[in-house]
């Protein structure tokens, strides 16, 4: 057994364990396989390793994954014959293996509960590996080319598992000793069993001489996208006159720099539109369809207009995925491009990256919390991942860190820069300051709709000043201005503000036991007391009123919930009547506990202020001026919900997670205006684009929700040829989507879809309770198809992002989904060929925001819910399509299509393509002729 103190790992056995399972449920699944294997760090030390009778029968799933059946087990041992040789091989070993929780909870129901010291090697791999997309052993095995020999079955996943042990501490070998001595320290704050690890590692005579970098791609991150250097100089080698026909054209540099780069008339067409646009001032709004390479055609304009102009040009996108897609791929592809053309300047061109606060890393914070003396284990697994990036990271970007752990979310908000305020750390040092500093110098800034809207909102803090801005994804711009200019009281967010005001590591605690320290003065002292012991009656008193409150808005739902749809209620005249007045009393009573926590803050800050140059001092002072933003501004939310609300804005109550709280929210009404007075008209060029902002052909409807007055427009058609590509049925006999029967004829209509195309098809649907619905019905048919298409659907099977990914790379499988999935998915090729809107995406007419915003119309179905929900139709269809060589099936289980006056709208939105009404039982004769047709 080794000491973690002071040994070498060269002596200790380790026992690397797997089992098989029935399930995954210990109290009532069984193992049907278990299997160790010994081994040291230079050599095997035997194996053991047995099949398992079981009572229960094996499902047919895990049989499909390990290849074990019942008849398998008919001569195996029971657990209780072979408990003594399991015990026996675990004996004496460092336990070691992947989610190794899951294999301790089933030994420990036979009666099996070691109690050495036991490693994981999934948290192991979490936190050294930053790039692997995934943790599970399968992935980790093929990405570090590891033989599982036998996939899924025990002894091959024990051996694999002592590989991929050896290979991350050989990793982390090569970690530098400071960083060691960090982790060692964190280790032993958290009571972590991998203290032993960072030890060996530190005394590994090895250490110097292993460079398993150059096995293992480790994220070291890019400098930037391109060179930042300090240089506003640009070079004037562009010519005034741009041809970017030439530029876009078969023989132009984007054929050499871009594999399968086809010649778009369309894209030449609107990077001529925006290089107008920038260089006449003037604002312009530009529909491109799918496959019109619109990224293109407006970085290489944004380009040329800043290398020319020695100007700034600000690109928006909507979601933090098109950033990074623009960063990684399209901005480095324009720049190559550039350079080919001859232009010299675009070498030195710089553009940078910014992203709001959240997402970078607070130096400051991160120390206070490496700092504890006692730290939780999930913390500090966050923390050694931050710790074994932090010297490699040039950006701080949270990105880079790959955190797929929800708490680990949870923990990032308290070390990121959002609310860290400001201290004086050396220059260079500050990730955000460092981020802001390099969009200061750059010729182009990408950002994003969030951001932007801060910036708006904070009178330009946010970004670096800039005149010319291009807004991609702009169908979005409504909806994220609605968001960053309402707010949201709830529990989540008036909890993190009082923990941050008591308890361990707060700010009254850490101010309390550093002034003490500090001040010599005995009236100070006193004063000090005097504060500290009056803020912790209120804090508790505030936070009961709180749950108060919350409670009573939960009974308000629970109240009105036969005139409204669960979940959600408008607050309107509400606040006139008597059973208001409970809420407003409460709300009352936190405003003056919230005001005299304030002035306590405000006399903590005045006792610092003469010890403002003792770094720690400085830091607890900014934390208390940031809490004390956060109090005012929490307050006179609470004022205006309760007592004295906007005239022009919508307020209303929504179920929290726990039901028996609420959640006040509040949204402006329209957000036209306030985006017409404070960015568009503050900017010399704005353009709008995305593929989706025309509905019934023109841009009336999106130009009145921004309030965007554009000196030219352009609609740029797709270059697919929908019309021998693609069919859209529609089968005219499913029931109406409101009707009860509709959801059982929908998964019959679907899985019958499916099992034509082999697969190769995405079910869009307009709630996670419809798909929980139709999932199991869905599969249930496709099993008695005798069908081995396997069903997804978000929120059942996986994270989103794999099960796209899943799609892409197993074709024989559907995918179920909602929300995100209508425009978030590019599939291109064979893997996608069926599309299926399950019914017409109208806003959910109890949504308050609608209900206000419907009252703004006189016919507000017609003028308002129909144009919505066109775009977001529009959105969904542009899924089936994604390169010129695609060929596909756009179905529409909503028979309002054909049947509804405003049906024929949603056909004449898509391009001219075959659509044919057909029955619900000539479905799959359709499918299986046009996809099999050349
Ligand atoms: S300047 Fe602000 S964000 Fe940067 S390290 Fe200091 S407190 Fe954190």
């Amino acid at each position: 057994m080794f000491d973690p103190h002071s040994d070498l790992l060269t002596n200790t056995v380790f026992a690397a364990v797997d089992l098989e399972t029935t399930g995954l449920d210990p109290s009532c699944d069984q193992i049907i396989e278990v299997a160790v294997q010994r081994f040291t760090l230079n050599a095997e030390a035997g194996h053991f390793s047995t099949l398992v009778n079981s009572d229960i029968p094996i499902p047919p799933e895990v049989s499909k994954l390990t290849g074990i059946t019942s008849k398998d087990l008919v001569n195996a041992p029971d657990f209780n014959e072979i408990k003594s040789q399991v015990s026996a091989a675990l004996q004496g070993a460092v336990l070691v293996g992947h989610n190794i929780n899951f294999d301790l909870k089933f030994l420990s129901k036979r009666g099996i509960s070691p109690t050495g010291i036991i490693i994981d090697t999934l948290d192991l791999a979490y936190i050294i590996d930053r790039d692997s997309p995934d943790y599970r052993l399968q992935t980790l095995n093929e990405r570090y080319q590891i033989d599982p020999g036998t996939k899924h079955r025990a002894l091959s996943d024990c051996i694999s598992t002592m590989n991929l042990f050896l290979l991350l501490l050989g990793k982390l070998t090569e970690t530098s000793e400071p960083t060691l001595q960090r982790l060692q320290k964190l280790a032993s704050a958290s009571g972590w069993p991998l203290e032993s690890l960072f030890t060996h590692c530190l005394k590994s005579p090895s250490k110097s001489t292993v460079n398993l970098r150059n096995e293992i791609p480790i994220n070291t991150i890019d400098e930037t996208i391109t060179s930042i250097s300090n240089s506003s100089k640009y070079q004037r080698d562009i010519e005034p006159i741009i041809d970017y026909g030439l530029i876009f054209g078969p023989d132009g540099p984007l054929t050499n720099n871009l594999g399968g780069y086809e010649f778009r008339e369309e894209q030449v067409q609107m990077a001529e539109d925006v290089a107008r646009a920038l260089n006449e001032s003037e604002n312009l709004i530009v529909e491109a369809g799918t496959g019109t390479g619109k990224s293109l055609a407006y970085l290489i304009p944004a380009l040329i207009h800043s290398l020319q102009n020695e100007t700034r040009v600000v690109i928006s996108t909507n979601t933090i995925n098109l950033q990074e897609q623009l960063q990684n791929d399209d901005v480095p592809l324009s720049l190559r491009s550039l350079i080919d053309l001859g232009v010299e300047s675009a070498d030195s061109a710089i553009v940078a990256v910014l992203k709001g606060r959240s997402n970078y890393l607070c130096r400051r914070r991160f120390e206070q919390h490496l700092g504890r003396t006692v730290i939780d284990r999930e913390d500090a697994l966050l923390l050694a991942k931050i710790l074994l990036w932090i010297d490699h990271t040039n950006t701080g970007d949270k990105s880079e860190l790959n955190l797929t752990r929800k708490a680990h979310n949870i923990l990032w908000n308290k070390l990121s820069a959002e609310g860290a305020g400001y201290c004086e750390i050396p220059t260079g040092r500050c990730f955000l300051r460092n981020a802001r500093e390099a969009a200061g110098n750059s010729n182009l800034v990408i950002t994003n709709h969030s951001l932007l809207l801060a910036d708006v909102a904070t009178a330009g803090a946010a970004l670096p000043t800039y005149e010319l801005l291009i807004i991609d994804e702009a169908h979005h711009l409504e909806d994220q201005a609605t968001r960053s200019l309402g707010f949201e009281i709830n529990q989540p967010v008036v909890t993190d503000i009082f923990d941050r005001l008591t308890g361990q590591d707060s700010v009254t605690a850490t101010s309390a036991s550093l002034l003490r320290n500090t001040l010599s003065n005995e009236n100070q002292l006193t004063r000090l007391n005097s504060i500290i012991s009056t803020l912790s009656p209120t804090v508790n008193s505030v936070r009961t009123n709180f749950n108060t409150l919350f409670g009573l808005a939960a009974q308000y739902l629970e109240n009105s919930r036969t005139s409204n749809v669960r979940g959600t209620m408008r607050i309107t005249d509400h606040r006139g009547s008597r059973s208001w007045n409970s809420l407003t009393d409460i709300s009352e009573n936190i405003r003056l506990e919230i005001s005299d926590i304030i002035n306590s803050l405000n006399l903590l800050s005045t006792l610092s202020e003469p010890h403002l140059n003792i770094n720690a001092v400085q830091s607890i002072q900014n934390d208390i001026g940031s809490l004390r933003t956060d109090l005012i501004e929490l307050n006179e939310h609470l004022i205006e919900v309760i007592t004295e609300p906007n005239p022009t804005a919508v307020y209303w109550i929504r179920e929290g997670a726990r039901q028996t709280y609420g959640i006040f929210c509040m949204a402006p009404v329209e957000v036209d205006e306030a985006l017409k007075q404070n960015m568009f008209s503050q900017k010399d060029s704005v353009t709008l684009t995305s593929a989706t902002l025309t509905t019934n052909g023109t841009f009336e409807h999106i130009l009145r929700r921004l309030g965007f007055n554009p000196d030219a427009s352009n609609t740029l058609p797709s270059p697919f040829d929908y019309r021998s590509t693609t069919l859209t049925l529609i089968p005219k006999d499913l029931p109406d989507p409101r009707d009860d029967r509709y959801l059982e004829e929908l998964s019959v209509a679907i899985a019958d879809a499916a099992v034509a195309a082999s697969g190769k098809t995405l079910a869009l649907f307009t709630s996670h309770a419809a798909i929980r619905h139709a999932y199991n019905r869905i599969r249930n048919l496709i099993e008695h198809a005798d069908s081995d298409i396997e069903v997804l659907a978000q929120g059942i099977s996986g994270d989103t992002q794999r099960l796209i990914e899943r799609l892409r790379q197993n074709s024989r499988c559907i995918l179920l989904g909602t929300a995100s999935m209508w425009e978030g998915i590019d599939v291109r090729g064979e893997a996608l060929q069926v599309v299926i809107i399950t019914r017409l995406p109208f806003d959910v007419p109890t949504d308050p925001i609608y209900q206000a915003r419907s009252e703004q119309y006189s016919n507000a179905f017609m003028d308002y819910a129909v144009p919505n929900a066109i775009m977001k139709f529009r959105q969904g269809f542009g899924r089936l399509i994604r390169s010129s060589s695609d060929r596909g099936i756009f179905i529409v289980m909503d028979n309002r299509l054909v049947r509804s006056r405003y049906g024929s709208k949603f056909i004449e939105s898509l391009p001219s393509m075959t659509v044919k009404q057909c029955r619900r039982d000539e479905l799959r004769e359709s499918i299986e002729l046009w996809l099999n047709q050349t």
